[in-house]
Parts: structure tokens; C-alpha cells; sequence
């Protein structure tokens, strides 16, 4: 069997590939306690958290929120948050 090395990927077709599914511990944030530093938004290696400017309050400061579509429970955004906002929390499917 000829094996083919090498791979050629299009790019952006990270957006395509839903990595959620393999997630066990799903973030939880406690927004009363959010000082919005986006430290978890730089840390997350797979950029899905990201200030939802649709919540936004008064002073125009919106709540960080993870997209579950590819978060894929690695936890890191938990473990480098300042404030303890983020709880990793046993996903019930
Ligand atoms: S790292 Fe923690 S305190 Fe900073 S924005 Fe994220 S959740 Fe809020
Ligand atoms: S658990 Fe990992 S992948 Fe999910 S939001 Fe936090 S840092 Fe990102």
C-alpha cells in the first residue's frame, strides 16, 4: 500500500471542525466576581472565549463567555483566571 506523506489543509477550516464533542469538564463562570482582564480570553489555546458584546451592561463592559462549540474542556482558562470566575464542571450529556 503507497502511503502519501504530507497534508494540505485550506485555511480556516479550524471553524469546521467542532472539537466540543470531546469535552468532559465544561467552564463555568461566576460573573460577580469577573474583573473582565480577558486573561482567559488570550489564555484559551483554542480562542473560544470572548467578550459577548451583547451582554454588555450599562458601562458598556460585556461578560466573557467560552463558545461550547469548540471548547474542549482543557481547563487552562480556569486555571489562569485571577479571580476564580471560571469552575470546571463535570459535563452531563
Ligand atoms: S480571566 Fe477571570 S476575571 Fe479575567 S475576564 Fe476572564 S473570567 Fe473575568
Ligand atoms: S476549557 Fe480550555 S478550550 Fe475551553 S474555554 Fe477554557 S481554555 Fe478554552
Amino acid at each position: 500500500m503507497k502511503i502519501t506523506l504530507g497534508a494540505v489543509c485550506e485555511p480556516g477550516t479550524a471553524m469546521e471542525n467542532k472539537t466540543g464533542g470531546w469535552r468532559t469538564f465544561m467552564p463555568v463562570f461566576e460573573y460577580d466576581k469577573c474583573i473582565r482582564c480577558a486573561i482567559c480570553e488570550v489564555a484559551c489555546p483554542d480562542m473560544c472565549i470572548y467578550a459577548d458584546q451583547e451582554t454588555a451592561n450599562e458601562k458598556g463592559k460585556c461578560l466573557y463567555k467560552a463558545d461550547y462549540d469548540y471548547c474542549k474542556g482543557c481547563g487552562i482558562c480556569a486555571n489562569e483566571c485571577p479571580k476564580d470566575v471560571i469552575t470546571m464542571t463535570l459535563e452531563e450529556k
